[in-house]
């Protein structure tokens, strides 16, 4: 390995990819960036060589970025189930994952787990996972007595008279704490995204869904928890900053100073805590139901909701369909183990679906 950490960015123009570049950029003495693949902006204002992810014949060259010899740490960034071959193959090749994609470990999370060289090698770049992570450092796996994941509860969660077939894009995207890309807010504000974080904190902490408790915290201040034997809970904190945790994946153990400034705990008191309503948010019950059937039900579960969140912020769909349609692809769906081959399928599965419902295939 060379001094600096080698870095390859898959989604060097999104939300996560773009902040992870000032980062890098902040602490050269750390990082070299080796590899940008994108899929939008051309980012003409970089000198690392950009590779376009919609080009032909992308998936060649980026696995050949991912696992060559210039690489150390490969930031998956893409969201969606674009991304598990190719990280996959870094894994494979024996490279660290950041890993901010959560579908990667939704679809696959066993063989993404298995793929890699050392379970260190994969570092969660997920603010909640992050934050679970740390809580984790210098602990014992039979001191955790259970995971607690934080959401802020998204746009709506204090709106009980909220008719969500009349929801609007603009309105479902403007989340109140967090600056993410559509999907994710959208998923945010049905709580899918805790949902599939709930799987997600299964595979990377080889925790039980049943020790895994999801609470409403409006202040984003409280990025998870974890829960040990004796009835002590440790708690990571900070600004909802995406920084924190990039720079974590990067720079692991080290902490970079100053990456964002102390949260103001005065200012952001009092800290709230709920559970959620779970007629509400049925979505976190169905991811739930996805991961308890286990296989490849975890993989129709994401690509059927990532495709119902795509008709929607298409005007295709309104945002009180987006559950039930992902609920109809699990509930239609049969079998099907969790080999490679078995979850793309799946993935298919789930898209197809959806496009069924939307009389679009
Ligand atoms: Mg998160």
């Amino acid at each position: 390995m060379s001094e600096r950490l080698r870095i390859v960015i898959l989604g060097a123009s999104g939300s996560i990819g773009s902040q992870a570049l000032e980062v890098i950029d902040r602490y050269p003495q750390y990082f070299e960036v080796t590899g940008l693949v994108t899929a939008r902006a051309p980012l003409e204002a970089r000198s690392e060589p950009v590779l376009r992810a919609s080009e032909a014949d992308s998936a060649a060259r980026i696995e050949e970025l991912v696992t060559g010899p210039n690489c150390d740490l490969v930031l998956v960034a893409i969201p969606g189930a674009t991304v598990l071959v190719p990280t996959l193959a870094a894994l494979g090749a024996g490279k660290m994952v950041a890993l901010a994609t959560k579908e990667v470990l939704v679809m696959a999370g066993r063989l993404v787990m298995a793929a890699a060289a050392q379970p260190s090698f994969i570092r969660p770049v997920d603010s909640e996972h992050s934050a679970i992570w740390q809580c984790l450092w210098g602990e014992s796996p039979e001191s955790v007595a259970r995971l607690i994941l934080t959401a802020s509860g998204g746009p709506f969660w204090s709106s009980p008279e909220l008719d969500w077939g009349q929801v609007s894009v603009a309105e479902a995207i403007n989340h109140p704490r967090w600056s993410m890309g559509p999907k994710v807010s959208v998923d945010s504000a049905t709580l899918m995204n805790k949902g599939l974080e709930l799987i997600e904190a299964h595979h990377l902490f080889q925790v039980g869904l049943d020790r895994i408790d999801v609470l409403i915290h409006p202040q984003s201040v409280i990025h998870s928890m974890v829960e040990f034997c004796d009835g002590s809970i440790k708690a990571q904190l900070s600004h909802p900053d995406m920084r924190i945790p990039i720079a974590l994946g990067l720079s692991y153990p080290r902490r970079l100073p100053g990456v964002v400034s102390q949260p103001a705990l005065v200012q952001a008191s009092p800290l709230e805590l709920q559970w959620p309503d779970p007629k509400r948010f049925p979505a976190l019950h169905l991811a739930r139901e996805a991961a308890r059937r286990g296989g490849a039900y975890p993989a129709v579960l994401n690509a059927a909701n990532e495709a119902a969140v795509a008709a929607f912020l298409a005007g295709g769909m309104r945002l009180s369909d987006v559950v039930p349609a992902t609920w109809a692809a699990l509930d239609a769906f049969s079998g099907g183990g969790d080999s490679l081959a078995e979850i793309l399928l799946a993935d298919e599965f789930g898209r197809e679906s959806v496009a069924r419902r939307l009389g679009t295939l």
